[in-house]
């Protein structure tokens, strides 16, 4: 039986995806192989890859001056890519709005300066600072910001205004919940396994006029350069996580692209938020205009309670709704993939525990 999955990632896909994969799995398209038994220099393998950049391109609407790359490494391994390709003057802006903030930053703080031009340090990263921007450095190699915070369940309600300094964005945990204009940035990054597929793929999304100025000393496999030159081909690509991230494409194309997702995602969010706003016993850590739509924390005040709630939810087929350990208490992440209804019978348990242990 499959649970309603509320992990924050690695998370739930859609389940036609997983159906699809299932029935390709050991012929994909009269291959007689497996996508995974296939050489990534294949006929077979070239039109899954540049299938998969062709949807994401059409879906995101991600222009032509903008490079598209599958690479490894994880989010994480952009922390360190990002200065080292981006640092010039080597000094750049950030925002600091939670652990993968922090985490990018002490890796930037290796090769450069790192002017932090916001903090919600100080309340548990629960609200996104407000910017003044005479603080910004118009000679900022660029301006850094973790888009959707998925630890504290918090997002920008609207970019910053960087002028001419490229603003680069960690949106592993929201990319395509909802329509962006993809010239705002100059560079995007996301871990595959929240809204984009399974783990193991980490989509760079970067415009040209940041590629190959990297550092003398960095090494090949972290230069943009070499993976854009050969089109995400420099050494093995994650070929079936690619595969997957099309299947997931195509599942979000069908279902009207991400107009409707971001649709979708706001009325998933309003079930769990309106719920929360009006209970006498679950509280939600964020409030305001900077909501995240994927990722909802919320407490009782009671850890026994809290605890009491994770264990009786995951016995009725509600899964992974504890809370980080930084935050406490519980986390919903609603992604892509969690259904309407998913929402709407959280809420419907949540309403019968409150009843029964008021
Ligand atoms: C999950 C997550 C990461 C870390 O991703 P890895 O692929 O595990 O390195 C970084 N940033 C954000 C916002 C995340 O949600």
């Amino acid at each position: 039986m499959r649970v309603y999955n509320f992990s924050a990632g690695p998370s739930v896909l859609p389940e036609k995806v997983l159906e699809q994969a299932r029935d390709e799995m050991l012929d994909c398209n009269g291959s007689g192989m497996s996508v995974m038994e296939m050489s990534h220099r294949s006929k077979a393998y070239e039109a899954i890859i540049g299938g998969a950049e062709e949807l994401l391109r059409e879906v995101m609407g991600i222009p032509s001056n903008y490079k598209v790359l599958f690479l490894q490494g994880g989010a994480s391994s952009q922390f360190s890519m990002i200065p080292l390709n981006l640092m010039k003057n080597n000094k750049i802006d950030l925002v600091l709005t939670g652990m993968w903030a922090k985490k990018a930053m002490d890796e930037a703080s290796r090769y450069g300066q790192v002017n932090v031009v916001g903090s919600s340090k100080d309340k548990t990263y629960s609200y996104i600072p407000e910017l003044d921007k005479t603080t910004f450095d118009p000679e900022a190699d660029y301006f850094y910001i973790c888009q959707n915070n998925t630890i504290y369940g918090t997002r920008f309600p609207e970019l910053p205004d960087t002028g001419n300094v490229p603003l680069v964005a960690d949106l592993s945990s929201c990319i395509l919940s909802e329509p962006i204009d993809v010239t705002k940035y100059g560079l995007i990054f996301a871990g595959a396994q929240k809204n984009m597929g399974p783990a193991g793929l980490t989509v760079v999304i970067i415009r040209e006029d940041l590629i190959g100025t990297a550092k003398e000393f960095t090494p090949q496999m972290f230069r943009y350069s070499i993976h854009a030159e050969n089109g995400s081909m420099y050494n093995t690509p994650p070929t079936y996580a690619i595969y997957i991230h099309k299947l997931v494409l195509e599942w979000l194309k069908g279902l009207g692209g991400l107009e409707k997702m971001g649709e979708i995602n706001r009325k998933k969010a309003d079930i769990i938020y309106n719920y929360l706003d009006n209970s006498s016993m679950f509280k939600p850590t964020v409030h305001g205009s900077c909501r995240s739509l994927m990722n909802i924390p919320f407490v009782t005040g009671n850890e026994e309670l809290d605890a009491k709630f994770v264990k009786e939810a995951t016995a009725n087929g509600f899964v992974n709704l504890k809370g980080h350990r930084s935050v406490g208490g519980m986390r919903a992440s609603i992604y892509n993939a969690m259904p309407v209804e998913g929402c709407e019978k959280l809420v419907e348990f949540m309403k019968e525990f409150e009843r029964s242990n008021a």
